[in-house]
C-alpha cells in the first residue's frame, strides 16, 4: 500500500512508538489507552503533524485510525489545506459489534513489527509465535474484552459522527468488511485505490 499511496499513518502504531520511547506525549497518552478512551485531540494533532513533515509522507498518506472525531476531521482538513492537499477518499469498514468484539479480543501482535494476526481467522504457523522472527506474540492490553467495550462506546459516541462529516463530500465509501481478508482486500484494490 506505501508504493502506492505515499506513507501509512496509523496514530495507534505512532502513539505506541512514543510510549516505547517513553516521551513526554506517550507518557501523556498511556492512562488515555489503557482504559479504552481516545486520547484528547491536541495531542493526536501534535502527533501527527510531526509524522506529516517527514520526507516518507510528501507524496501522499493512508491515514488509519485517523480522524476519530470530528474535530480531528476538521483539524486535518486545515493542516492538508494549507500544504495545497485534499483528501481523495474515505473508506469506512464497516463491521458490527459482535463481530468486532471476537476480532479484537482474538488479535494477537508482534510488538517489535507491529505485525497481526488473529488466533482463528488469520493464526501464525506455530500458535503464539510470530511466522517471520519465532519471537513470542502478545495481547494488547487495550484489546481485553472490558477495553475493547469501552472501546465500542467511544466509537460510537465520538467517531461515528465523523461519517456525518463526510457524507456529503462524495468521497465516503462504505465497505463491508465483514467478509474475509482477501475479499475485502480486492475490494479495496479494484473499487477504492485504482
Ligand atoms: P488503534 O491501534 O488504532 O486501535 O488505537 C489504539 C488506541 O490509541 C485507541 O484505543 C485510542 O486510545 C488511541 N488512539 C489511536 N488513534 C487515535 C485517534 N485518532 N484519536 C484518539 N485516540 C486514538
Amino acid at each position: 500500500m506505501e508504493e502506492t499511496c505515499g506513507c501509512h499513518i496509523a496514530t495507534g502504531d505512532l502513539l505506541r512508538k512514543e510510549i516505547k520511547d517513553k516521551t513526554e506525549l506517550g507518557l501523556k497518552a498511556t492512562d488515555f489507552m489503557n482504559r479504552g478512551d481516545l486520547v484528547p485531540d491536541d495531542l493526536i494533532i501534535e502527533i501527527l503533524n510531526k509524522k506529516l513533515e517527514s520526507n516518507e509522507c510528501k507524496k501522499g498518506s493512508i491515514f488509519d485510525g485517523f480522524p476519530r472525531t470530528v474535530e480531528q476531521a476538521k483539524k486535518l482538513d486545515d493542516l492538508l489545506s494549507k500544504k495545497g492537499q485534499t483528501i481523495e477518499k474515505v473508506i469506512n469498514f464497516e463491521v458490527n459489534d459482535e463481530i468486532l468484539i471476537d476480532r479484537i479480543a482474538g488479535r494477537r501482535i508482534h510488538e517489535s513489527s507491529g505485525r497481526s494476526y488473529h488466533i482463528h481467522y488469520n493464526p501464525p504457523k506455530k500458535a503464539g509465535f510470530d511466522d517471520i522472527t519465532g519471537e513470542p506474540l502478545i495481547q494488547r492490553k487495550d484489546d481485553q474484552l472490558d477495553t475493547v467495550k469501552n472501546r465500542l462506546e467511544n466509537y460510537h459516541k465520538l467517531t461515528k459522527p465523523v461519517l456525518n462529516y463526510y457524507q456529503g463530500s462524495g468521497n465516503l465509501y462504505n465497505l463491508n468488511a465483514q467478509r474475509p481478508i482477501d475479499e475485502v482486500w480486492k475490494d479495496i484494490a479494484s473499487q477504492v485505490l485504482f
